[in-house]
């Protein structure tokens, strides 16, 4: 389990928690939160309560979110919604009927979820509760699927990443052989949080083709609108072909609702009821109606995708100029490599008002940043200058 190194209980209780208020999370959301070794954790500690004023204050490069906000045709779509705040039945806003023509799917292979965070965990529940089952994965990775198996007294097979920091194909195919009877799915994030390195199409054509037909596969495809790279192509065309693939998408990347909650799965319409079987969460009208929105307003995602890139990319090309070296990313994040504990330099980071991503055990030189508005990535890179006066050759001022 990836815990923060630096997350003391005192903290957990006082600043930590009293920023889990501050966030709208529920007390156990908080704990999966902090436990699979949150970016939360790197939220100023030590203090009971923070105003409004203060998380506004702050530059928020840590958690992946789109920091434009919905445009405005997902806004109207709420805007419309709110009639329904008083209601449980009311129309849906067709959320339903916007995936399946996206995706050319049938309804049957839909299940929303609170988040495709939830839908992880329903994963989780659905595979890993039956005796002694596991998880197969990459290391690092997005944690919250493994935290789900060690919470419900599962585990995982972690398989580290290759020397360029991409998944290693062979090694998970070869701890599914290796531990077949015990695998209840394989978990692929594809594009990698926290690298930012994609799994190509024919990467994961060798997967299905080499391990048991009959072990899911779950690929998280929450970054999939902002990859470039021409080698990257989604899995669903997979589950149409009858294979037991899960693939999950979140609105809250590039279309900007991660406080609203909504995701869903692509898979068979097996794997989907029995996915569903396991749901607690519930999926507000607000949301529903701007997902739908969201999904037709593909303009504004071009753009959000155009403007996130560019500074992606300017970042990059400025810390390569300090002397830093950064993994390719085709995120909306990426990781420099500061060849020094990245904690430390968190901190620094903290204090100049700037929030970036937690360590990722055992990748604890990278730094994880988030790609953020343009007067955002100004405060990052004026933060970094005064903590790497010297730049990659100097010392640091941590
Ligand atoms: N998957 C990955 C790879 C993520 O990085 C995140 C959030 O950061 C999620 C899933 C969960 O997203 P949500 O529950 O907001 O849809």
């Amino acid at each position: 389990m990836d815990l923060p190194p630096r997350v003391s209980r005192r903290t957990f209780l006082g600043g930590a928690a009293a920023t889990a208020g501050m966030l709208s999370l529920s007390p156990v959301e908080f704990a999966r939160w902090t436990a699979a070794g949150s970016p939360l954790a790197a939220l100023p500690q030590g203090r009971r309560r923070q105003s409004e004023d203060e998380w506004d204050s702050y530059a928020k490069l840590h958690f992946n979110e789109n920091p434009y906000g919905p445009p405005d045709s997902v806004m109207q779509a709420m805007q419309h919604a709110f009639k329904f705040a008083n209601r449980y039945g009311y129309p849906d806003g067709d959320i339903l009927q916007a995936i399946t023509d996206l995706h050319g799917v049938r309804p049957e292979n839909v299940v929303l979820g609170a988040g495709s965070g939830e839908l992880l965990d329903v994963v989780g529940l659905a595979y890993l509760t039956d005796n002694d089952k596991r998880v197969v994965g990459s290391d690092p990775s997005y944690g919250s699927v493994y935290q789900q198996a060690t919470s419900i007294k599962a585990d995982a097979i972690k398989v580290p990443l290759l020397d360029d920091y991409r998944q290693d194909i062979p090694g998970l195919i070869a701890a599914t052989k290796k531990h077949y009877r015990n695998t209840g799915f394989i978990y692929l994030c594809n594009p990698n949080n926290p690298t930012g390195r994609i799994v190509t199409k024919r990467e994961i054509q060798r997967l299905l083709d080499e391990i048991p037909e009959d072990v899911p596969v779950l690929i998280d495809e929450a970054y999939h609108h902002f990859v470039e790279d021409g080698d990257y192509g989604t899995s669903i065309p997979h589950v149409l072909d009858g294979r037991p693939v899960i693939v999950t998408r979140t609105f809250s990347k590039i279309a900007a609702l991660a406080g609203m909650r909504l995701g869903y799965a692509i898979t068979t319409p097996e794997i989907a009821r029995r996915l569903q079987a396991h749901q607690t969460g519930t999926i507000n009208a607000l949301v529903k109606w701007a997902g739908a929105a969201a999904l037709k307003d593909t303009a504004a995602q071009a753009h959000v995708k155009q403007v996130t890139l560019d500074l992606r990319k300017k970042a990059m090309a400025d810390l390569h100029s300090l002397g830093f070296a950064t993994i390719p990313s085709e995120t909306n994040f990426f990781m420099v490599h500061l060849k020094r504990p990245v904690q430390p330099v968190i901190e620094e980071f903290q204090k100049r008002k700037v929030l970036v991503g937690r360590p990722f055990p055992p990748m604890t030189e990278h730094l994880r940043v988030s790609v953020g508005t343009a007067d955002e990535m100004a405060r990052f890179a004026k933060a970094f200058r005064e903590i790497f006066p010297g730049g990659a050759t100097g010392g640091s001022n941590d």
